[in-house]
């Protein structure tokens, strides 16, 4: 597994446009103190709900791999069903194990490998940060994400893979919030009204038949 890693690390850094890709990095410093927000609450509470697309239009494979815990695994999951709660239908992220083909009836993706990497130092964009996470296409095979997982710590695996989910769907690093490009530990805690307009705007989707975290949606549900 380690060799395999190593291998696909190496791939990564050979690729075209690696260093603009997708690391989520914090800084060597610490991260930001979470003042502005509390913490996750249950997740289809804080999102608007408009009315879902009447069938899938795309599933998106994903495989996990590697030495994910058990807890580590429901973080992902968590991060996986608010996106499916966000995306509304349209598309559609679904966990599949080896080789099993994506549902039945939506149009098929290629797979997306979410991996689990340990004691791997990646090229880090350049001052005192590191790398938590990064996620970039693969050239006929989807793509990969790979998850540093012995630098999470204290921070939260279901943000920081929220996050990367993001660049799965081809959205970029903005200035704040989940697609800031510094991890925060309280406002990448949910696919949030930017995201998902940079999302719709990307696959030219219908913003007001999806969805997104919002704190009034969620005060009112409390
Ligand atoms: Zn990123």
């Amino acid at each position: 597994m380690g060799l395999r890693i190593l291998a696909a690390s190496l791939l990564l850094s050979l690729l075209p446009g690696c260093t603009e890709s997708g690391y989520l990095v914090t800084s060597l410093a610490g991260d930001p103190i979470a003042t502005s927000r509390p913490p996750a609450r249950d997740a289809a509470s804080r999102y608007t709900s408009h009315p879902p697309a009447a069938t899938a239009e795309e599933t998106v494979p994903l495989r996990i791999k590697g030495s994910f815990g058990v807890g580590d695994r429901a973080k992902i999951l968590r991060a996986v069903n608010e996106w499916n709660v966000a995306l509304n239908g349209f598309v559609r992220f679904a966990i599949v194990e080896g080789s099993e083909a994506a549902a039945a009836g939506a149009r098929p993706s290629r797979p997306w490998s979410i991996m689990a990497a340990e004691g791997i130092s990646p090229r880090v964009v350049p001052g005192p940060t590191v790398a938590l996470a990064v996620t970039q296409p693969l050239p006929g095979s989807g793509g990969l994400m790979i998850v540093y997982v012995d630098r999470i710590g204290t921070r939260d695996l279901g943000s920081v893979v929220m996050h990367e989910l993001g660049h799965v769907l081809g959205v970029g690093h903005g200035e704040k919030g989940l697609m800031a490009a510094h991890y925060h530990p309280a406002d990448q805690q949910c696919v949030d009204k930017a995201t998902v307009a940079a999302v719709a705007a990307k696959r030219r989707l219908p913003m007001d038949q999806l969805n997104w975290c919002d704190e009034k949606v969620a005060s009112a549900a409390r």
